[in-house]
């Protein structure tokens, strides 16, 4: 994972130019989105404009679950445009785990793509509620029980990987593990084969009808796309939109066999906790652990990225979560730790938008499921795009946009407490032993609206 490096830069904006379709952000929406875009219209002119190198946000630095989970909430998707239509993005994210899959093998970045399906383990009876109370609702979202996911007995889940403290929990297929660096320059270089122009270092400053400004010329196209998610904030007149929320990783160096053995992961599984503050892990294909978290959730106005490094305390915390799930891991060393930006929307659910009149689109707030939703928003974009209406085009995403966050310093004393209330119930589930999700979690996810 993320043995790419950084890469060499691409050339940068050479001053003002014209093109078909300008899009901002080189990550996985921008990305995918260029890529369906020029396929279905090879005639189209479109320029990536990208303040870094594509992936060097978010896209370049997850935990690698390319998952089916839904950027949102069921129930809200459902009471807004109805149950059908929510259970139509189930099935597409579905499907765009596959999709997503082929696209990569086929273009030559794939070859470490693994699609061995998601554990998640419970390791106290409040998290166990939680989980058998999940799987109890998968079958309404349209889930089939043994085809979309089954529950595993302690020892069914041991067989694949020794967690310890396990009770149990449950698997699906709909999920292939990815080195999310790889992925991404594997994709940008497919998009450049294609004859997209990526220009890098170049910072978009301000997005209007038919223009992005940049710090190296405006870009001036009928169609602008903001890709932006975690980092919308940085333009103007989008500071509210989501909330940065930081997520970090830390990664062990290369496990001996002994720790292997001690963790019995011989699959790509990807596997995740069930406490609040959840963790996201991957045995990765040079054989490390990969564990992620909230760590340091929100800093003050909206300040994002600092770079990719990481709090001294959301490094002790990432560590010592890895040691109580695996306590043979507790010599192993840890390699690297990172951090970045992903996007949260007011309402928790993501949107895909694109307004014909202004020749404005935008695709994020995927709420830490964005790298499959980012397959599915660039199909969908092409589709809005090229004003063809389509499947894709009626999913309950399209057209959804949440009111703004609250200003500051309302957004961090929100922010910070939510996620202090998740630490404590989850330290008091432990504690108790009790089969019940903590009062103050209870509250939490009443106020965030979560
Ligand atoms: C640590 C971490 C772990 C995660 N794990 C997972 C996971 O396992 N599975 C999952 O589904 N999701 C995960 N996510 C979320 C997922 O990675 C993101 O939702 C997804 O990658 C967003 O892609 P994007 O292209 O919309 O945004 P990004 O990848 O963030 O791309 C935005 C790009 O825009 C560029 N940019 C910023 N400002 C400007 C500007 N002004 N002008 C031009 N360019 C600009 C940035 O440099 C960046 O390259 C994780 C996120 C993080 C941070």
């Amino acid at each position: 994972m993320h043995r790419e490096g950084r890469p060499v830069l691409r050339a940068a904006l050479p001053g003002s130019i014209e093109a078909d379709v300008a899009i901002v952000g080189a990550g996985m929406t921008g990305l995918w989105t260029a890529y369906y875009l020029k396929r279905a219209a090879p005639e189209l002119d479109i320029a990536v404009l990208e303040k870094e190198f594509a992936g060097f946000g978010a896209s370049g630095r997850n935990g690698g679950w390319l998952s089916a989970k839904i950027p949102g909430q069921f129930r809200r998707f459902a009471k807004s445009r109805g149950i059908a239509a929510a259970r139509a993005l189930e099935r597409e994210m579905i499907a765009s785990v596959v999709e997503a899959c082929e696209v990569a093998r086929a273009e030559g970045f794939g070859d470490e793509v693994v699609r061995d399906g998601l554990m998640h383990v419970a390791t106290s009876p409040a998290q166990l509620a939680r989980l058998h109370a999940q799987v109890a609702e998968l079958p309404d979202r349209g889930w089939i029980e043994g085809e979309d996911f089954r529950l595993l007995t302690p020892s069914e889940f041991d067989e694949r990987v020794h967690v310890a403290g396990s009770m149990g929990g449950y698997w699906s297929p709909h999920c292939a593990r990815i080195d999310p660096a790889r992925f991404t320059f594997g994709l940008a270089r497919a998009v450049e084969r294609l004859g997209v122009t990526i220009y890098e270092g170049t910072t978009v400053r301000r997005i209007q009808p038919r223009a992005a400004i940049t710090d190296r010329g405006v870009v001036s196209a009928p169609t602008v796309v903001r890709a932006l998610e975690g980092y919308t904030g940085s333009l103007e007149g989008h500071r509210r939109r989501f909330l940065p929320m930081n997520s970090s990783m830390v990664v062990t160096e290369r496990l001996t066999d002994e720790q292997l053995a001690s963790v019995g992961w011989r699959g790509a599984e990807l596997l995740g906790d069930a406490a609040h503050n959840f963790a996201y892990i991957q045995r990765t294909a040079d054989g490390r652990i990969a564990l992620g978290g909230r760590g340091v959730p929100y800093d003050f106005a909206s300040g994002f990225d600092r770079q990719g490094r990481t709090a001294d305390a959301a490094v002790t915390q990432l560590g010592s979560r890895l040691v109580q799930l695996f306590p043979g891991l507790a010599d192993a060393r840890l390699a690297h730790s990172w951090s970045g930006v992903l996007g949260v929307p007011r309402d928790w659910c993501a949107g895909v938008n694109h307004d014909p009149a202004t020749g404005l689109a935008d695709a994020g707030g995927y709420v830490g499921h964005g790298v499959t939703s980012a397959n599915l928003a660039g199909r969908t974009l092409r589709d809005l795009i090229l004003g063809e209406p389509s499947e894709l085009t009626r999913l309950p995403w399209v057209g959804r946009t949440a009111r703004d966050w609250e200003p500051e310093p309302l957004r961090w004393i929100a922010a910070s407490a939510l996620y202090a209330a998740y630490r404590h119930a989850d330290r008091a589930e432990y504690r108790t032993g009790r089969a019940r999700t903590h009062a103050s979690a209870r509250i939490a996810d009443l106020i965030s609206g979560r």
